[in-house]
């Protein structure tokens, strides 16, 4: 299982610079202990306050790396956490929807697409599902109707979990 950062596994902040601004739903802390005996878990985001000026380098990799320890103490471990931190100007082909990313995480961890989930709360993270094979789970914060073929879908990753646990997910077709 492969998860957008914010706004998906942790509360959405416009650029989030400051660590206090850091927030985690603790409701999904058994979920996702639960989730990672089955799945191995990392992270794919899009960064672009560093392209843009934003925050250094160093101190998105900071909060990464709070973010992960959070997760740690509670027995929840991800494998890695990737991000590109271009601009959309830049052209990148690691900034989602490009795949980049996520073809380098699949050398490195041998996993295979057709049997990974992609969460993340925004149309860009759908296309970049299934730009990459996955099948695309969506946190659909802003309400947004979507046409996509999602397998799950539900107003915050809780609800998202919730549904994946209890099997109410279909896999979808990936063309
Ligand atoms: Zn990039």
């Amino acid at each position: 299982m492969i998860f957008d950062r914010d706004g998906t596994l942790i509360k959405y902040v416009p650029y989030l610079i400051n660590i206090e601004d850091l927030e985690i739903d603790q409701r999904i802390f058994p979920q996702l202990r639960k989730l990672n005996r089955i799945y191995k878990f990392g992270i794919i985001s899009n960064q672009s306050a560093i392209g843009r000026g934003f925050a250094t380098e160093s101190h998105v990799a900071e909060i990464n790396s709070k973010i992960i320890s959070i997760f740690g103490e509670q027995d929840i471990r991800f494998e890695f956490i990737k991000i590109c931190g271009h601009t959309p100007e830049d052209k990148c082909k690691c900034r989602k929807p490009g795949t980049a990313l996520f073809d380098e995480a699949k050398k490195e961890f041998g996993i295979l697409a057709s049997e990974s989930y992609y969460i993340g709360d925004s149309l860009i993270d759908i296309e970049f599902a299934y730009n990459s094979g996955m099948k695309p789970a969506f946190v659909n914060r802003e309400e947004i109707n979507i046409t996509e073929d999602i397998c799950i879908s539900g107003e915050n990753l809780y609800t998202v979990l919730e549904s994946f646990l209890k099997g109410k997910h279909a896999d979808t077709r990936i063309n």
